[in-house]
């Protein structure tokens, strides 16, 4: 093993060195996204033998179920042709493999889709293509891509956890944002900036108990002047001092971009993560490899970081931006309406030998103390559509 360090961690180093203590979200930006040494870049590895799993790789019924939703949704908006059928994140291409192979179900709604794959990741890409083989596939890097004037069916597994957040915590002097700095060690160590004149004062700075380290106060003191753009959420008025709260620019500019889109052109869109569904405060940011959980300085670029749907916010802005966005449903309230125990169980009958496979994989999926609660789905759509479970009370 070479003693030096790896490079995304020694360019970090040296850059806030020179310029400074960096946000949260730009320090998670360049983790996962330098295109040398970004994980994204090299590495993303899904599966049991990679950094994490997802709902695609715990079961074929995931990705069934989620293009029965897309076909029913499809019928209820008049059976469009052309539509465009984008994922956004795709991974290794299991959920739209499942999404398609379901579809044969319905040969109208695969010859009317035009299928784009949202993907940031030269290696995703090319495991998508694999997976995909024999399929018309398009790719784009960003959704403004995906040209518009058609109808929009698309879905997301696990891209808003990957949208980073600003971090806020609450000091005695008032709130300071969360940034990453170097300790006095010289290694990566998290620190605040204030936000707010008048600056921190010493009783601020050690304010925060276990939220930030020791090298806060350092930091501290080479920090530029305030920055009165990034504000916390109002809400966190009341908040006792110690608290986090978090606030994505990136998850709402994305729920606005997919709120103008739907209200022009019509369709719906699935958001699936693990988040909250109401405002709460809390500090999310985490980093796992091997699917182990490690500190989010420890190897950066190598770890897989990613922090909390914001679900508030994003529903939010895509309401500002003209779409309708009910409110959230647990993952497995949403697998079960849709018909998941018969599906495990016609599965079961016809191979009698995984029927315990199938057993564990329903009860990962859809079981509270799994994935059933903590992830939760968002459906945004055009006014009026009314997508399957996502319907109006009124
Ligand atoms: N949806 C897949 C993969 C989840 S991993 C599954 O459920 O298994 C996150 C995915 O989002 C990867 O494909 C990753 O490359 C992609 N991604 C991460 N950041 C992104 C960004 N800013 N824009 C678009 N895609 C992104």
């Amino acid at each position: 093993m070479s003693l030096r360090e790896p490079a995304l961690l020694g360019r970090l180093k040296a850059q806030i060195a020179q310029d400074g203590p960096i946000s949260v979200p730009e320090y998670f930006t360049r983790c996962l996204h330098d295109p040398r040494d970004g994980y994204y870049a090299n590495r993303p590895a899904l599966g049991s033998e990679g950094d994490f799993i997802t709902a695609p790789g715990v079961s074929q019924m995931f990705g069934e179920l989620i293009g029965l939703w897309l076909m029913e949704t499809w019928d209820r908006m008049g059976r469009p042709a052309p539509f465009r059928l984008v994922e956004m994140g795709p991974g290794d291409g299991t959920l739209m493999s499942d999404v398609l192979r379901a579809a044969r179900l319905l040969p109208a709604f695969l010859e009317a889709a035009d299928l784009w794959l949202v993907e940031v990741s030269p290696v995703l890409r090319a495991a998508q293509k694999d997976k995909l083989a024999g399929v018309s596939v398009s790719w784009a890097g960003r959704l403004e891509e995906v040209p518009a004037d058609a109808p929009l069916l698309l879905v997301a597994n696990e891209l808003l956890d990957c949208l980073p957040a600003r971090q806020f915590v609450k000091t005695e002097g008032g709130w300071a944002e969360r940034v990453v700095g170097l300790g006095e060690d010289g290694e990566l160590a998290f620190g605040l900036r204030s936000l707010s004149p008048p600056p921190l004062g010493e009783a601020a700075r050690r304010a925060g108990g276990g939220a930030v380290s020791a090298a806060a106060s350092d930091i501290l003191k080479s920090l530029p002047p305030p920055s009165a753009s990034p504000t916390p959420p109002p809400w966190g008025e009341d908040l006792p001092a110690g608290a986090i709260l978090e606030s994505s620019p990136a998850q709402a500019a994305l729920g606005s971009e997919l709120g103008h889109r739907l209200a022009r052109d019509g369709g719906a869109a699935l958001l699936i993560d693990y988040g909250r569904a109401a405002p709460e405060a809390g500090d999310t940011l985490q980093a796992l490899r091997a699917h182990q959980k490690e500190g989010p300085l420890d190897n950066p670029g190598q770890a897989d970081l990613t922090v909390w749907a914001d679900f508030p916010s994003v529903l939010d802005a895509a309401r500002q931006a003209g779409a309708a966005a009910p409110p959230v449903i647990g993952q497995g309230d949403f697998l079960r309406a849709l018909g998941i125990e018969a599906r495990a169980q016609a599965l079961a009958a016809a191979r009698p030998d995984r029927a315990d496979t199938l057993a564990r994989q329903l009860d990962r999926l859809t079981g509270a103390a799994q994935m059933g609660d903590l992830f939760k789905v968002a459906c945004l759509s055009a006014p009026g559509l009314n997508p399957p479970l996502f319907e109006d009370e009124a």
